[in-house]
């Protein structure tokens, strides 16, 4: 396989990665992206509407934004490919990125972007209705759930604060529970219960997500009993984690408990000198398109500095 020589490699295609690359690609860098071999776009190529980019006054498609990123990436000479970075060796002075199927890339400086996967309930249904009333951020969707009934799956911290965020919209929030206790914390948990526009279904799995077109309801079994029975919602929030996607190159990089890529905030410098890191990779928090591309445009500025540093 071939050897090639490049000044930056990005890995990841989602807002972070292109957004590095547009900047990147406009500071004369030439940037390499591996912009994954299935999912090439990223978290938001799984979605239909997003309203909450600026710029876009009646919203966009998510397929529609990262396209867009993308052709605005290459129009300035970053040079996308497809495929999938399998093995990354980060600790010298030259980073050697290896491919599935595109050879290998010696680079002078690297950013990570892979992202984080929501975690799903693993349903066949679930790719089909994701973005039809099935959703993983109560930031971005809760707005289309005005006074309907929804669920919230999930008994943790982030399943209490989408179910108290989505009281706002909702007409009603039942939060589906696996357990007969939640694991939040007590004052979320407390919280939560407290909430009028809250019920709690203790117990219960999700067996099934019902409707063709967009989410009707929920058929739960009670994990005791293994009764089943029918819930009518509009819509319905999965709340059970994440995973960043860090496996490749958490054994040279710091990552946290949790394995997301620890960077030397304000900065998106790892630990790793010319290794860098943004997105959903690094961030416990905000996880929105925007944020990942704030932290990537970031990434971009930080690799030219260093770079500029060794010339
Ligand atoms: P991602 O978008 O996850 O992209 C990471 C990329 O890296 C992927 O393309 C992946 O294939 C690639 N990759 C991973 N490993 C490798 C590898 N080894 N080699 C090559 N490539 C690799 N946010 C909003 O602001 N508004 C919304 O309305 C909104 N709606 C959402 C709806 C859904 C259904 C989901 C799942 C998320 C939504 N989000 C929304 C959140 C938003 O999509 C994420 O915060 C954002 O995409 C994170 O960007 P990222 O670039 O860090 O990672």
């Amino acid at each position: 396989m071939s050897m090639q020589d490049v000044e930056l490699v990005i890995v990841g295609s989602g807002p972070a990665g292109y957004t590095a690359a547009i900047y990147a690609a406009r500071a004369g860098l030439a940037p390499v992206v591996l912009a994954g071999s299935v999912t090439a776009g990223g978290a938001l190529m799984t979605t239909t509407e997003v309203e909450n980019f600026p710029g876009f006054t009646d919203g966009i498609q998510g397929p529609e934004l990262m396209e867009a990123m993308r052709a605005q990436a290459e129009r300035f000479g970053a040079r996308i490919i497809y495929d999938d970075a399998t093995c990354l060796a980060l600790t010298e002075s030259t980073k050697v990125i290896e491919t599935s199927s595109s050879g290998t890339f010696q680079a002078r400086a690297v950013i990570l972007a892979m992202g984080s996967a929501y975690r799903k309930l693993g349903l066949p249904e679930e790719a089909r209705l994701s973005g039809h009333g099935l959703s993983w951020c109560a930031t971005c969707d809760g707005f289309f759930f005005r006074d309907r009934e929804i669920a919230v799956i999930g008994g943790g911290d982030s399943a209490m604060e989408e179910a108290l965020f989505l009281t706002r919209f909702a007409a009603k929030v039942t939060l589906v529970h696996r357990r007969g206790e939640f694991r939040a914390s007590r004052i979320m948990a407390e919280r939560a219960l407290a909430d009028p526009k809250i019920d709690v279904v203790w117990n219960s799995e999700v067996a099934a997500i019902l409707g063709e077109a967009n989410v009707t309801g929920l058929r739960l079994r009670d994990t005791v009993t293994g009764t089943e029975r029918v819930l009518d919602v509009a819509g319905t929030f999965v709340a059970i984690g994440h995973d960043p996607r860090s496996e490749l190159v958490a054994d040279q990089v710091s990552t946290d408990a949790e394995g997301y890529v620890i960077v030397a905030h304000p900065t998106t410098r790892t630990n790793v000198a010319g290794v860098f890191a943004a997105g959903d990779l690094v961030d416990h928090n905000y996880r929105q398109a925007i944020t990942a591309a704030g932290t990537g445009c970031a990434s971009a500025l930080d690799a030219q500095h260093y770079l500029s540093t060794l010339d």
